[in-house]
Order: structure tokens, then C-alpha cells, then sequence
């Protein structure tokens, strides 16, 4: 039986292997490793990419998020509104700068924040707002952004699951004020290690991340503010670059993947994670919920078919969120799904055959 893994990444990366290849060579021949040519190169052209006046290359998606928020001024004594379904770093950004995660329940239908919980949960301590592009698809910015003007908060998107997708037609990256992208291995866009990025459409705030990812310096050993090192490689810049250029194709071919599941998942009890019609997803996952879920993802494992849970645990029930004091039960739409959600196999690489043995699989377990 040939196993058909959740993620194939060495197929993904080998099937980019020239370019990487000749990326590599350009680094190492240059004699130059932190804050170059490539990362200057890669901050251009990725900020054409998504539409944004500007990029600024980090060490990881979470810096990207901290960093944001750092150099928008949000700190201790500030509540930041975070969904209640998301991956922790969301909320550890929030922690991390010393402000106070604020979760708000997502739509079921399309697990992505739900803008009309957000007034309820806003305070005059209230800072910003952290939508999160879940699985690929964009969460509806409109009536976010629209909250934000009307009580003074900004908007700061985590895209880490969204390389490419578009909102009512634009491309993600300059909707908000601040844009945080991870180029973790596994994104839609991953380098060979970590990696990450701002975007913004605006220059102070996209030079202040600047200097704060560079140790707070501007000139080297005149240090103007209290920064950290999280700089995004020359090496793993270059390896972007290589990969960029085909980044809308491999989307493309998600979506060939995903619209097969669709088409094939019409009826039973795996129902998929909807799309709303205000985005383009970019199909970083598939998503299905199931009420036997883990019995089904066991039954698949059994034929070879690998799965994973996005995510097993709300971060509001992790032990590392105890001191919040959120008993089970506080955000019930969060935790219904992460009961039933799971990660079918999804990438670039993937055949619509194999699509079918999934679902072959998952109608045989019913
Ligand atoms: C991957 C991810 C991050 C963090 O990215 P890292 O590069 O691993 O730090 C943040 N938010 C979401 C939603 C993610 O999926």
C-alpha cells in the first residue's frame, strides 16, 4: 500500500530543487549571510506580490506578529481582540508584547472570526483587532476594518496561512494596518527553515519594524530603541525568491484539489469547512468536520492516509492559558470544532486520483 502523507513537502521542495539550487550558490559565493542584496531583493518583490508598499523580512511569523504590534504602540494594560479558533501564536503575539488576549467565537460555517461578536467584546481598553486568514481563506475584512474606524483600533491580519489569497478581489497585505506572514516549511510559501514578514502601507511603521528586528539599530552599534534579533536569513531570502514566482500556480492547483473534494464531499457526514463568497481561499488546508472524527482519522491512517488535527486544543484551554481563568465551556463554537475538525492530505503536488482515494476512504468508514 503507498502511503499518501497529509503533506508532502520533499515533493513540494523538489519540485522547485533547479531554482533552489542555483539560490543557494548566488548566497554562498556572495560572502554575505545577514541583511543583504536577497532580503532587500525578496521585501521588493514579495510586497509587489501582495499589493503593499512595503515588506520587512522577520525570523518567523510570530516575530512578524509581535514586532507589529510592538511598533504599533500596543502593550501592558492593552486588550487586543484574537479568535477563539486559531493557532496559539495569534494570542502569544498579544502576551508577548504584555497586552491581553481578548477571544471572540468565529462564524461555524466558515471557522474564521466572526466581525459581529466584536463589539460586544471591545473595552475602552480595547488596542487592535487580529483577524486571521484561517485555513487560507480570508476572514471579512470589510466590517473589521469598518469597527476599527469607528472606535480608533488598528487592524493588524495574521496571514500566515494565506500567500496569495485575495479579499473582495485585492490580494491580501494592505488591508490593515499591518500584515504578518509566517515562511515557515509548511505554508503556502515556505522556506527550507523559518522565516517571516510585515506588510503594511505604511513607510513608519514598516521603518520602525526595521529597527526594532535589527536590535534596535539603524547604524550598526548605535542602538536607538530597546530591539531584538529576528532577521529573515540571505539564505532563506533567496530560497523565497526562487519559490515566488510560482506561488500563484501551486495555489492554483490546491484549488484544482479542493474543488474535487468539494464536488466529491457533496453528501455524507464529512462536511467541509465553507468558503465565503466575499474571499478567494488559498487552500493552505482542507478542512472537514466529522462527528466520529477520531475514529475516521484512525480508519484513514489504516490505509495509509495521513491526517492532522487544526487544532486539537483552543488555546483558551491550554495549560499555558490558565492564568486567563476560561473554564470549558467559555467559547463553545471554538471548542465544537475542535472536536470534530480534521486536515484532509492538501497540497500543490497532489493528484485528483489521490483525492479520490480519500474519499473513497472516507465513504468506505461510513
Ligand atoms: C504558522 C502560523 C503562525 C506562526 O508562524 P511561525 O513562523 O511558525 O512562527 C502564526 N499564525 C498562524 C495562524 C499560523 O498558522
Amino acid at each position: 500500500m503507498t502511503k499518501l502523507p497529509f503533506l508532502d513537502l520533499g515533493a513540494i521542495q523538489q519540485s522547485y530543487a533547479p531554482a533552489l539550487r542555483e539560490a543557494f550558490e548566488r548566497v554562498l559565493r556572495s560572502g554575505w549571510y545577514i541583511l543583504g542584496q536577497e532580503v532587500e531583493q525578496f521585501e521588493r518583490e514579495y510586497a509587489a506580490f501582495c499589493g503593499a508598499r512595503e515588506c520587512v523580512g522577520v525570523a518567523n511569523g510570530l516575530d512578524a506578529l509581535t514586532l507589529a504590534l510592538r511598533a504599533l504602540g500596543i502593550g501592558a494594560g492593552d486588550e487586543v481582540i484574537v479568535p477563539s479558533n486559531t493557532y496559539i501564536a495569534t494570542w502569544l503575539a498579544v502576551s508577548q508584547v504584555g497586552a491581553t488576549p481578548v477571544p471572540v467565537e468565529p462564524i461555524e460555517a466558515t471557522a474564521n472570526l466572526d466581525p459581529a461578536r466584536i463589539a460586544a467584546a471591545l473595552t475602552p481598553r480595547t488596542r487592535a483587532l487580529m483577524p486571521v486568514h484561517l485555513y487560507g481563506q480570508p476572514a471579512d475584512l470589510a466590517p473589521i476594518l469598518a469597527l476599527a474606524r469607528e472606535h480608533g483600533l488598528k487592524v493588524v491580519e495574521d496571514a500566515a496561512q494565506a500567500h496569495g489569497a485575495r479579499y473582495q478581489g485585492r490580494r491580501l497585505g494592505a488591508h490593515g494596518d499591518a500584515v504578518a506572514w509566517s515562511f515557515y516549511p509548511g505554508k503556502n510559501l515556505g522556506a527550507l527553515g523559518d522565516g517571516g514578514a510585515v506588510t503594511t502601507d505604511d513607510p513608519t511603521l514598516a521603518d520602525r519594524i526595521r529597527v526594532l528586528r535589527n536590535y534596535g539599530s539603524r547604524r550598526k552599534y548605535h542602538n536607538e530603541v530597546l530591539g531584538v534579533n529576528s532577521r529573515l536569513d540571505e539564505l532563506q531570502a533567496a530560497l523565497l525568491r526562487a519559490k515566488l514566482p510560482r506561488l500563484d500556480e501551486d495555489n492554483a492547483r490546491r484549488a484544482a484539489v479542493a474543488a474535487r473534494y468539494l464536488q466529491r464531499l457533496q453528501a455524507g457526514p464529512a462536511r467541509p469547512i465553507q468558503v465565503a463568497p466575499h474571499g478567494d481561499s488559498v487552500w493552505h488546508l482542507f478542512v472537514i468536520r466529522h462527528p466520529r472524527r477520531d475514529a475516521l482519522a484512525a480508519a484513514l491512517a489504516q490505509r495509509g492516509i495521513g491526517t492532522v488535527i487544526h487544532y486539537p486544543v483552543p488555546p483558551h484551554l491550554q495549560p499555558a492559558y490558565t492564568a486567563l481563568g476560561f473554564a470549558a465551556g467559555s467559547f463553545p463554537i471554538a471548542e465544537a470544532l475542535h472536536r470534530e475538525v480534521l486536515s484532509l492530505p492538501m497540497g500543490p503536488t497532489m493528484r485528483l486520483e489521490d483525492v479520490d482515494r480519500v474519499v473513497d476512504a472516507i465513504d468506505a468508514f461510513a
